[in-house]
C-alpha cells in the first residue's frame, strides 16, 4: 500500500480523493480553505457558450460538463448539491440569433448542451420570474453546483472511506525517493503526491526549484437569503456582462462575480464589488428590491489564472510521483471535478492522455 497526501481539497483534490483506489493508495488530504475558490463560488455549469477560443480549453470544459451526470451517480449527489436546471442567456442588444447558431453548431459535438430554444419575454419571466420580460435563449443542459455543499458530501464520503483530512497548511520537501509533507506539529513521509492547491502551487513548489505561472484573481459573490418560493427549480440566468444571477434552494439567490486581478489574495468584501455588480445585474431585473431589502453576505476566494488563462494539470517535469493541477480561473467547478477524475486514473492505471486538454506542462512550470 502506498502512501499518498494530497494537498489542497477543493473540487480537484476532494474529487480526486474519492476516485482514488484504496485498495493501492492511503490517503491524507491537506487542506488550510483560506480564501478557497470553490467554497466561494457562483456554481454555474454552462462553458458552451463561451467566446474563448482556446480550444483545449474548450474541449476540457464541454467534457468536464459531460462528466456531471457520472459524477451525481458516483456520489449520489441530491438536488440541494447540484441540479441540472438549464441556462438563460440575455443579451443587452438582444442579438439571440447568432447565439442561437453557435449553440447549434456546438450540439454537433457536445449533445449534452440539450435542447436549445429561443424564448419569448413570457416564457422567460415564466421560468425565472425575477427577470424583466425580454427574450431569451435557453439551453437545458446548463446546471449549478452548490460548491460549498459538494465539499460537505465528499468529505462525509472520503472520511467513511477512512481517508485522513488535516485542516492545515502543509510545507513540501523530498529527500531520497520520498515526499515529506510538514504541517504546524508534525512531518510525514508520503510515496507521491497530488498539489491541488489553486494559487498556493507556486509556493508549495518553490522549494523544490519550481517558477509556477499561477496568478491570484480576487472574486467577490453576493449572497442574499430571500422569501422567494420555488428558486431551487429556477434556471441560471447568464447576464451581458460580468454578472450571473444564481438561485438555489430556500431563496437564496446568488449574484457575481467580480474578477480582481489586482486583488490577489485579498479576502476584504468591498462597497465597489456591490456597486458594480448591482449596476450589472438590475437592468435586466423585473423585482431588484432584494438588493435593498435583504443584507448581502458577501462571498469572496482566490481564484487561480495563468498567463493564457489556461488550466493545467500533470505529473512534474522531473518526477512522475508528483502531480500539479491548477490555473482553474473562472471555469474550475465545470472542469475542476472531471480533472480529479483523470488525476486519479492515472493513479490507480497509469492513464495520462491528456494532450487534447491543454498545452506542456513546461509552458506553466520552469526550472
Ligand atoms: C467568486 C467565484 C465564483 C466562481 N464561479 C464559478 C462558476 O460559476 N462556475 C465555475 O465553473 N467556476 C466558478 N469559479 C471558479 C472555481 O470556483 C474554481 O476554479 C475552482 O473551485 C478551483 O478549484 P481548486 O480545487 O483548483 O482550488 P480551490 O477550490 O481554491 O482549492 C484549493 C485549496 O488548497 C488550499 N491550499 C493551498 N495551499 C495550501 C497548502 N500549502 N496547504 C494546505 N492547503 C492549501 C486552499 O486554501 C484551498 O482550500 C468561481 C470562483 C470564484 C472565486
Amino acid at each position: 500500500m502506498k502512501k499518498l497526501a494530497i494537498i489542497g481539497g477543493g473540487i480537484i483534490g476532494l474529487t480526486l480523493a474519492n476516485y482514488l483506489d484504496l485498495t493501492k493508495y492511503n490517503v491524507t488530504v491537506f487542506d488550510n480553505p483560506v480564501g478557497q475558490a470553490t467554497k466561494a463560488s457562483a456554481g454555474i455549469i454552462s462553458p458552451w457558450l463561451s467566446k474563448r477560443r482556446n480550444k483545449k480549453w474548450y474541449q476540457l470544459a464541454k467534457d468536464g460538463a459531460a462528466f456531471y451526470p457520472k459524477l451525481v451517480q458516483d456520489f449520489s449527489l441530491p438536488h440541494t448539491v447540484y441540479q441540472q436546471t438549464g441556462t438563460l442567456i440575455l443579451r443587452k442588444d438582444g442579438d439571440l440569433g447568432s447565439l442561437m447558431q453557435l449553440a447549434e453548431e456546438r450540439k454537433q459535438s457536445a449533445p449534452e448542451i440539450g435542447n436549445i430554444q429561443l424564448l419569448t419575454a413570457e416564457q422567460v419571466t415564466e421560468k425565472l420570474p425575477l427577470l424583466q420580460a425580454q427574450p431569451a435563449l435557453f439551453i437545458t443542459g446548463g446546471g449549478k453546483l452548490d460548491g460549498a455543499s459538494y465539499l460537505e458530501t465528499l468529505r462525509q464520503r472520503a472520511l467513511t472511506k477512512m481517508i485522513t483530512i488535516k485542516t492545515d497548511t502543509a510545507k513540501l520537501s523530498r529527500i531520497h525517493d520520498q515526499w515529506l509533507v510538514q504541517t504546524s506539529d508534525e512531518t510525514e513521509q508520503f510515496d507521491a503526491v497530488a498539489l491541488c492547491a489553486g494559487p498556493g502551487l507556486p509556493s508549495l513548489l518553490e522549494p523544490l526549484g519550481y517558477t509556477t505561472d499561477i496568478r491570484a484573481q480576487k472574486g467577490q459573490l453576493l449572497a442574499f437569503e430571500t422569501s422567494f418560493k420555488n428558486s431551487g427549480s429556477w434556471p441560471v440566468a447568464m447576464l451581458d456582462g460580468e454578472s450571473d444571477l444564481i438561485p438555489f434552494e430556500d431563496g437564496q439567490i446568488l449574484v457575481g462575480a467580480t474578477h480582481e486581478n489586482e486583488g490577489g489574495f485579498d479576502l476584504t468584501p468591498t462597497k465597489e464589488a456591490f456597486s458594480l455588480l448591482k449596476e450589472k445585474t438590475v437592468p435586466f431585473l423585473a423585482e431588484s428590491t432584494f438588493f435593498d431589502t435583504y443584507p448581502a453576505a458577501y462571498r469572496v476566494g482566490t481564484r487561480a489564472y495563468t498567463s493564457d488563462f489556461a488550466p493545467f494539470f500533470n505529473y512534474l517535469p522531473d518526477n512522475p510521483t508528483a502531480v500539479v493541477a491548477s490555473g482553474l480561473g473562472s471555469s474550475g467547478l465545470t472542469t475542476g471535478p472531471y480533472i480529479g477524475f483523470l488525476l486519479a486514473n492515472y493513479f490507480n492505471e497509469g492513464n495520462n492522455n491528456w494532450e487534447n486538454y491543454q498545452k506542456p506542462i513546461g509552458t506553466y512550470l520552469s526550472k
